[in-house]
C-alpha cells in the first residue's frame, strides 16, 4: 500500500518518534512529508523512510488560536495543500499524524480524491487546545477522515466528547521493540560514571520540557525526599517554552538543589539513561494521551511513578506495574519516591512484573501496532467498516 504521512514537525517529539516506527514496514512505497527541516528528517533517513520537507514557510496556527485567526492562517497554506494533493494522486492514502498535518491533509485527500487517516495523537480538551482549535480538528476529522486512529481510550473518548465520531475512531496503542531496551548492566557504569551518579538514588525524567509535562513537580517534591536522593533531567524545550526551561534552573537554584539536579538536555541514548536510573518519574499536570516514557521505561526494567490521567492509566496498574500519583501531587510523588529508595526489593519486584506483563500481553509491541494498522487501513481500502481482532 502506498502511503502519503504527513507530519508538521522537524523535532523529535512523541508524535514524531511514532510516526517513524509506523512508516516503516511501508518504507520500499510511502512518502514522509514534513513541513520544516530538521532532525526528524535525519531520523527518517537514517531508517530508510523516503521523506521529503514540502514547504520551509512557518505554518501559523498556534494551539489557542480564535476562529478568524485559524481560518485566517488556513489561507497561508493554499500552496501547501495544493502541492500535497497534486503529490497525493501517487499515493493511495494520506495518513495524517498532527493536527496541522490533518488541516492540510484533509484539503488535500478533497482535491486528490484519496482517502484520508488521523492519527490523533492528542488529548482534544481545553488543558490542551483552544475551543475553536478542538472544533476544526473535529469537523475536519468528521467530514474529511474514514478513519481516526487514537493513541488511547482518553485521546478516543476525549476525541468523541469534543463531538467526533465514534464510528470511525480505532484505539491502536503505541509500539515499541524491546530489544532496542535490553542493555546490559555491565554497559552501564561507564555512563553512570560520566555523569558522576555512581552512589546516588537516581530519579530520572524524560520528556521535552515544558510547563504541563511538570518537571517542577519533580524538582519540588526532591525538597521532601531524603537528601541523597538526585534527578537527571533528560530532555529539551521542543516548541517555544524556553522561558519554562530558565524557570527550572531558577528553581533549582532557589531551592539548593544544584548538586541534586542535572539538566541532559536532548539525548539520544535513552535506554542506557533509563536503566541507569533507580526510578523513572513521569509528572505530566494535564492529561497525557499516551505517555511513551513510560512504556520504555518497563521495558529498561526501571520503575515507574507516573501521574495518574489520560492515557496513563491504561498503561500502569498502580502497586503492580508501578505507582500511580495525583498529578501536581508533590507529596504523594515524594512518598512514593522515598518509598522506592527505602524498599528497593519492592520497587525491583514492581519493575519485573511490568516487564513481564509487557511480555506475555505484547500489548505494547511495535509488531501488534503494526499488526493493527495494517488491518484497519486494509479494511479502509475494501470499504468495509473499521473493527480490530479482539
Ligand atoms: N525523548 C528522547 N530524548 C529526550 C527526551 C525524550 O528521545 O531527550 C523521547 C522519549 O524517549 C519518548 C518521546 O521522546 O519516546 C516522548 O514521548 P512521550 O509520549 O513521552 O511525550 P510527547 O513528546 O509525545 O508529549
Amino acid at each position: 500500500m502506498k502511503i502519503l504521512f504527513l507530519d508538521q514537525s522537524n523535532k523529535l517529539g512523541g508524535a514524531e518518534l511514532s510516526l517513524a516506527d509506523v512508516a516503516k514496514p511501508y518504507r520500499s512505497d510511502c512518502l514522509v512529508g514534513i513541513f520544516a527541516d530538521g532532525p526528524f528528517r535525519e531520523l527518517l533517513e537514517d531508517h530508510q523512510i523516503p521523506v521529503q520537507v514540502l514547504t520551509n514557510q512557518p505554518i501559523q496556527i498556534h494551539r489557542n488560536s480564535n476562529f478568524i485567526q485559524s481560518i485566517g492562517r488556513t489561507g497561508s497554506l493554499v500552496p501547501l495543500i495544493a502541492k500535497v494533493a497534486e503529490i497525493a494522486h501517487n499515493y493511495d492514502l494520506i495518513y495524517a499524524n498532527t493536527q496541522k498535518a490533518l488541516v492540510v491533509g484533509a484539503l488535500a485527500s478533497c482535491l486528490s480524491r484519496r482517502p484520508l487517516v488521523y492519527h490523533l495523537r492528542d488529548i482534544l480538551s481545553a488543558d490542551h487546545f483552544s475551543r475553536t482549535n478542538r472544533r476544526i480538528a473535529v469537523m475536519l476529522a468528521n467530514r474529511f477522515a474514514s478513519l481516526v486512529i487514537a493513541n488511547s481510550k482518553a485521546t478516543r473518548s476525549a476525541f468523541i466528547e469534543a463531538g467526533g465520531r465514534s464510528d470511525i475512531t480505532a484505539v491502536v496503542y503505541n509500539g515499541f521493540e524491546p530489544e532496542n531496551y535490553q542493555i546490559q548492566p555491565s554497559s552501564l557504569t561507564q555512563l553512570k560514571q560520566q555523569l558522576g551518579i555512581n552512589d546516588q538514588y537516581v530519579v530520572g525524567h524524560f520528556s521535552r520540557l515544558s510547563p504541563w509535562k511538570g518537571q517542577h513537580i519533580l524538582i519540588e517534591a526532591l525538597t521532601h525526599c531524603p537528601s541523597d536522593v538526585t534527578a537527571i533531567l533528560v530532555g529539551d524545550p521542543l516548541f517555544g517554552e524556553e522561558d519554562y526551561a530558565k524557570q527550572l534552573h531558577k528553581q533549582v537554584a532557589n531551592l539548593g538543589l544544584e548538586k541534586r539536579v542535572q539538566f541532559l538536555g536532548f539525548r539520544s541514548d535513552i535506554a542506557p539513561l533509563m536503566a541507569s536510573c533507580d526510578l523513572v518519574a513521569h509528572t505530566s499536570i494535564s492529561p497525557e494521551p499516551f505517555g511513551r516514557v513510560i512504556i520504555e521505561a518497563m521495558l529498561c526494567n526501571s520503575p515507574v511513578v507516573a501521574a495518574a490521567a489520560g492515557g496513563v492509566v491504561e498503561l500502569v496498574e498502580s502497586a503492580r506495574t508501578g505507582w500511580l500519583v495525583k498529578p501536581g501531587d508533590v507529596r504523594e510523588l515524594a512518598d512514593v519516591i522515598t518509598l522506592c529508595h527505602h524498599k528497593p526489593e519492592l520497587a525491583a519486584k514492581i519493575a519485573n512484573q511490568a516487564q513481564q506483563q509487557l511480555q506475555v500481553s505484547g500489548r505494547f509491541y511495535l509488531s501488534a501496532t503494526h499488526q493493527q494498522i495494517a488491518q484497519l487501513l486494509h479494511q479502509l481500502m475494501k470499504g468495509t467498516p473499521n473493527s480490530l481482532d479482539p
